[in-house]
């Protein structure tokens, strides 16, 4: 046995006895089963898998961590363990958030209180009899801490800002292996530094946001066969251009392949899909919605629907997924910029290409916000690549790069860190001009680096 075998023995030991089977360690039956992310292609192999059910055993982990000189990296899901994969796992225990989900909801305060590892999922199934939601992404499995924290573009958002702007209060596991509260009057420095900062500093096991006042919103998605990408992605590209912030947009170019569990309108077809949120009266919505409309779209879901049903609109893999994705923000989408997406999307492009409008009160750094708060670009252009087999990793990341690229000439000084998905990316852009203080912060709550998280702070 070489030395590092028996360093590695004897820490594996020292967790087993203070965990014993909140523990899953490299070797265990488990192993293979609980180190899976969301995303599928990423082959995570932490030094060991913790599974705690309440704050005091996130506490035990942490100590224990610590302890047994390993580092931590908490997980909710793992949509974005792409991103976790630009750090070396090996002297890591990976904390599963998993089995703490569960909110509450306040409807008079407007608020949810909500466990570290919910989904979106479960705050609007409590929210909803209320009449109430919540500045949620395009998916309802994607976790609230790991999205909000780390800013959170939702199909509110134009008109309410990311929602890391919802946070009001944070309660996490800090470095020394205390629970703290972190609002703006407990703690504000790291109040302040958490929202952006995510689990760099530290593992979250509740948190309440604010909620919005919509039982029901007007929204669907357009669809038309890509034959027709170039014009309607012109004419979205201008109409976005004379939108109230009640609208919030995307258009994407889809390459479907021909498999049964795909519905007949996407199977084996190349589509423009146009989706997204109207937060205004049926008639009003209606009148804007008009000239896309009138390009005559082979299918049209737009109406008003419960808004806990905004979730399913983008219509995003509803099981973990392998994929890879980039994205870049944007100051503006010109015709050229217009011509230049849809040539880099067209059918050697990726599985999936974006552009998100964005802007409005998203683009605004609201009284109060923490370390991120605001994404200053008008669009987003993002590429999703499947990847069913490993092979395909590598062509499939040339083409979201290549898609990426192509509209190089209008990327604005910012990017939105939920949507980096590799290791090697820079997150300066996302971090701005709050980078230096959230150094200095991390070095202040968490000297050692004990928490290793998706997007680094210093
Ligand atoms: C299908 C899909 C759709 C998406 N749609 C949108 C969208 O519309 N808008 C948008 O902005 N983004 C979107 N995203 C990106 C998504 O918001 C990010 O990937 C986000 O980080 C996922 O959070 P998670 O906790 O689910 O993932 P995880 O990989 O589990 O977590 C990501 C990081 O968050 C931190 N974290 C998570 N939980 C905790 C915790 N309890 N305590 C401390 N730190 C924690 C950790 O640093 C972790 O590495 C989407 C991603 C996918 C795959």
């Amino acid at each position: 046995m070489t030395l590092s075998d028996a360093a590695v023995d004897s820490r594996a030991a020292r967790l087993r006895a203070a965990l014993g089977d909140r523990i899953v360690l490299a070797g265990d039956a488990e192993y293979d089963t609980v180190r899976l992310p969301w995303n599928r292609a990423i082959d995570q192999r932490p030094f060991a898998v913790a599974r705690p059910e309440s704050a005091e055993e996130v506490v035990d982990i942490v100590r224990a961590a610590a302890a047994s000189g390993l580092r931590v990296a908490p997980q909710s899901t793992g949509h974005a363990a792409g991103a976790l994969a630009g750090s070396d796992l090996s002297d890591v225990v990976l904390v599963s958030l998993a089995g703490m989900r569960g909110a509450t909801v306040d409807a008079e305060a407007r608020t949810a209180l909500v466990l570290g590892g919910s989904q979106w999922n479960d705050v609007l199934a409590v929210a909803a009899p209320h009449g109430l939601t919540a500045l949620h992404g395009s998916a309802g499995d994607v976790s609230v801490v790991g999205y909000a924290l780390s800013g959170g573009l939702s199909f509110y958002g134009r008109a309410h800002g990311l929602a890391v702007g919802s946070v009001r209060d944070v309660q996490l596991v800090t470095a020394d292996g205390t629970l703290v509260r972190a609002s703006a009057m407990e703690n504000p420095d790291l109040f302040w530094a958490v929202r952006g900062g995510s689990g760099a500093f530290g593992i979250v096991v509740s948190l309440e946001i604010d909620l919005l006042p919509y039982a029901d919103v007007f929204a669907g998605m357009l669809l038309w066969d890509a034959a027709r990408a170039s014009e309607v992605a012109h004419a979205w590209a201008r109409w976005t251009t004379e939108l109230p912030e009640s609208v919030s947009t995307s258009l994407r170019l889809m390459h479907f392949p021909p498999i049964p569990e795909l519905p007949p309108f996407l199977s084996g077809r190349s589509v423009l899909v146009i989706d997204g949120a109207i937060l205004e009266a049926d008639a009003a919505a209606a009148a804007i919605l008009d000239p896309l409309r009138a390009l005559g779209p082979e299918i049209d879901t737009f109406a008003r629907i419960p808004s806990a049903a905004l979730v399913a609109v983008h219509m995003d893999p509803p099981e973990p997924s392998p994929a890879v994705s980039g994205h870049a923000m944007l100051r503006a989408v010109p015709a050229e910029a217009i011509d230049a997406f849809v040539s880099a999307a067209a059918t050697q492009g990726p599985t999936v290409s974006e552009l998100r409008h964005v802007g409005g009160a998203a683009a605004r750094r609201p009284d109060g916000g923490g370390a991120v708060a605001s994404i200053k670009a008008d669009y987003l252009v993002g590429g999703v690549g499947m990847v069913p087999v490993p092979e395909l990793a590598v062509p499939a990341a040339a083409a979201v790069q290549r898609l990426v690229a192509a509209l190089a000439p209008w990327h604005a000084d910012a990017c939105a860190l939920t949507f980096i998905d590799g290791g090697e990316v820079d997150r300066a852009l996302g971090f701005g001009a709050s980078a230096d203080r959230l150094r200095d912060l991390k070095h202040r709550y968490d000297p050692d680096g004990l928490f290793v998280a998706a997007h680094p702070v210093g």
